[in-house]
């Protein structure tokens, strides 16, 4: 039988109510017992490095997250992580940076209603993420909600309150689960590349900020910005506008990067991502060396990406590979 471990840290699906709203107390333990058949699927051994709503979660605590599994890893054949749903979409963009090329199922799931409510989604999302972590073929950070499979690099929590919160962003879901059984799409087959392991990283760089334009933003935040952080992730207009009205925010931005700051240039339209190229208002910067493109990539994975990159190096060259080396199917390049 294969073995798997839970990794609980909270969110709604561990939460109870005490009258100050819901806030997550049972255990990783105490969800599993609640979920029929999960031992039929395999032996279950559980952890809890921390029980928190996952909007107090931090990058030290997908760095905890990540040190138990790279602490676990040669005695299981898989992980399933209990998070909660807020911000499970940045924590699964970081494990897939600081765990690469896993040849074991990394899998983060959780739940729109607690595990207490007689409605809930805990039982099915818990039970598929154990059936996804235990199929011969899974392998990778991915986030199994909803009978879906999205790779871990392109979840994007959609919907407050619908029991399928996830979509998959500019990429097909992984998988499916039917009955109980794991459906793949043609081409999304198991495809083992042959990296020699997996890979650890145990730095992240937290100083990093998502600016979203909005008409008649100041440029003088980026000067405002300087002490508190090393890169922005600009989220710009449609497919790459940025204001062209007077030169300031081209002079703002220039003088930003130039100064050895990160600044990696994304758009706030959820689908179908970037290109500088098209537009004037988005020229000038397609070209400019320090300016990094997300192209299609979520803004999650992009906070990711660059809090893993800059914990690696500042120096722009090598900042610059790592950003755009493709990992767990982050991006696909134009
Ligand atoms: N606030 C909760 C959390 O992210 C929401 C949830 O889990 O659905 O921890």
């Amino acid at each position: 039988m294969k073995r798997i471990l839970i990794i609980a840290t909270g969110g709604t699906i561990a939460s109870t109510e005490d009258g100050a709203g819901l806030a997550p107390t049972l255990t990783g333990k105490e969800l599993a017992a609640r979920v029929p058949l999960i031992d039929t699927l395999c032996d279950l051994d559980f952890v809890q490095p921390m029980n928190i709503d996952s909007t107090n979660m931090r990058p030290r605590d997908w760095l905890s997250i990540a040190r138990v599994i790279r602490d676990g890893y040669d005695r299981y054949d898989g992980f399933v992580i209990l998070h909660g749903t807020d911000t499970m979409a940045y924590t699964a963009a970081a494990l897939s940076y600081l765990i690469q090329d896993s040849d074991r199922p990394i899998v983060l799931t959780g739940s729109q209603q607690p595990m207490a409510n007689p409605f809930t989604d805990a039982k099915l999302n818990l039970y598929h993420s154990v059936l996804y972590a235990c199929d011969p073929a899974s392998r990778d950070v991915s986030v199994v909600f909803g009978g879906k499979v999205i790779c871990g690099t392109r979840a994007r929590k959609q919907r407050t309150m619908s029991f399928n919160a996830f979509s998959s962003m500019n990429f097909p879901s992984l998988a499916y689960v039917r009955g109980g059984s794991i459906v793949r799409p043609a081409g999304m087959g198991p495809a083992r590349r042959d990296h020699g392991g997996p890979r650890f990283y145990d730095a992240l760089n937290e100083r990093v900020i998502v600016l979203k334009l909005t008409p008649e933003l100041k440029p003088t935040i980026f000067g405002l910005l300087k002490p508190d952080y090393d890169a922005v992730i600009l989220e710009t207009f449609g497919i790459g506008g940025i204001p062209a009205y007077d030169g300031s925010y081209q002079d703002a931005i220039f003088d930003w990067v130039d100064s050895g700051r990160a600044l990696v240039v994304t758009t706030q339209v959820p689908e179908e991502g970037l290109d500088l190229g098209v537009y004037e208002v988005g020229h000038a910067y397609a070209e400019k060396d320090g300016i990094l493109k997300g192209d299609d990539m979520t803004t999650e994975a992009l906070v990711a990406k660059t809090m893993w990159a800059l914990g690696q190096t500042r120096e722009p060259a090598e900042l610059s590979r790592l950003f755009y080396q493709e990992v767990n199917h982050d991006r696909m390049p134009r």
